[in-house]
């Protein structure tokens, strides 16, 4: 948890404390442009609580201390000064690592992206050789923005495997076969010198859609990301919740058919077995199961009946095995991510149609699913986010500029912002720990 915030309990215990209580504004607008990335003063103004004459003296002195950057923009046809985390501030590096690719994102500590990267994997990569590479293309991109590794306060990795987060390692083998029993974010730092922080992808993806995608605002949400694999990730209360050892949301090992296909699991007949890429590959005969989900999507869109079946019954199966999970964890939303979730009404119809027909009825009808907003990129953007959240970024005496990054334990998850600002009080609950937490 950031110690940028004095608590509000603590404030008042101290009511004299002028400086204490400007030290606390100042680190709850930190705070929430760390969060939120780039609000205006009038936003900013609704996220903390605080007047808009504080916050606008208080962006002026950090954007003079070089902390913040302020720039003119419009909000509805009005002007609005934009709040940004100075560049200065620090960069952050997501990666996430499917099965087939490797995607890379190079970021500001003001959520702004600045260099992206996407490689193809070969079937049997391997941890050792892609995280080399993965050290190169950090470097290169860093040059490319005319910034040095230094600069780098964290690095935010989703693998396409549970990870255990008590050990970091993947919690199940078989899934990520090159990459078992590999201490990941040891690795990486040994050969990048900075922090390192690994989650699974649809954790990352749930994170990425939740802060400033689909589910933006939703405290019980799932994301379902339909890939190579399926995995979900969910939200309850408003935080990631990755269950004892990183297996929360493993649905697309959930058993479907109890005599069914051996999965690349061990068990046999799970949801995966039914709707994973090599299933639907396996569907076109002729094509030795090398159709790709991009090109099922395409030919679907072009008329195909069989890419239109086969998508539609992919549909019907994760409707049944979200039902599952629903009739779980209650969730508001669901977002459908990875390459299938391309294929739009073809797949998400079905889906839907299933998922009521399975769902415990409530008066207020089940969960809503929609697609994804970020699309293939909801991985890598939630491992920036993460990446961000494990830095914890304090600043600012507008006597003695401190500019500290620390590294500790993630703090939870601010809901995201949607088209309402949640309005946080000063009031904010001590258990809580005040904003970031
Ligand atoms: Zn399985």
């Amino acid at each position: 948890m950031p110690g940028t915030i004095v608590s509000p309990v603590s404030s008042r215990r101290n009511p004299g404390s002028q400086s204490s209580l400007r030290e606390a504004n100042r680190a709850r607008i930190l705070d929430a442009i760390t969060h939120y990335g780039a609000l205006t003063q009038v936003e900013l103004a609704a996220v903390t609580g605080l007047s808009p004459a504080t916050v606008s003296n208080i962006v002026k002195e950090q954007a003079a201390a070089g902390v913040l950057t302020t720039t003119p923009t419009s909000r509805s046809g009005r002007r609005a000064v934009r709040v940004t985390l100075a560049r200065e501030m620090g960069l952050v590096v997501g990666l996430h690592v499917s099965n087939r690719q490797l995607r890379l994102a190079l970021a500001d500590a003001g959520h702004q992206v600045l260099a992206e990267r996407t490689l193809p994997l070969a079937r049997d990569h391997r941890a050792d050789s892609e995280l080399d590479r993965v050290m190169l293309l950090i470097q290169d991109m860093a040059e490319s923005v005319g910034a040095g590794l230094g600069e780098v306060l964290a690095v935010g990795v989703g693998l396409a495997a549970p990870v255990d987060p008590r050990t970091g390692i993947i919690a199940t083998a078989g899934l990520l076969r090159g990459w078992d029993g590999v201490p990941v974010a040891e690795e990486l730092e040994a050969r990048l010198h900075r922090p390192v922080f690994v989650d699974n992808e649809a954790n990352l993806g749930a994170l990425g859609e939740y802060r400033m995608g689909a589910a933006q605002g939703i405290q019980q949400a799932a994301y379902l990301r339909v890939s190579h694999g399926v995995g979900a990730g969910l939200i309850v209360d408003g935080r990631v919740y990755r269950g004892g050892s990183g297996k929360a949301g493993e649905i697309g090992h959930l058993t479907l058919v109890e005599q069914g296909l051996v999965c690349r699991c061990g068990n046999r007949g799970c949801l995966e077995t039914l709707v994973g890429a090599a299933a639907l590959a396996a569907q076109f005969p002729g094509s030795h199961g090398d159709v790709k989900l991009r090109d099922i999507v395409l030919r679907a869109d072009s008329g195909d009946a069989r890419a239109r079946r086969v998508i539609a019954d992919a549909g019907r199966h994760l409707g049944i095995a979200l039902a599952g999970l629903s009739n779980l964890i209650d969730p508001h939303r669901i977002v459908v991510g990875g390459e299938l979730a391309e294929a739009g009404e073809m797949l998400l119809s079905p889906l839907r149609h299933a998922l009521e027909r399975s769902t415990l009825a409530t008066g207020s009808g089940g969960p809503e699913v929609v697609k994804g907003a970020l699309g293939e990129r909801a991985e890598v953007l939630g491992a920036v986010l993460f990446a961000i959240d494990r830095a914890q970024i304090t600043a600012g005496r507008s006597d003695n500029t401190v500019r500290t990054v620390t590294v500790g334990p993630a703090p939870d998850i601010l809901p995201g912002i949607g088209g309402i600002l949640p309005v946080l009080t000063p009031e904010i609950s001590p258990e809580r720990g005040g904003l970031a937490s």
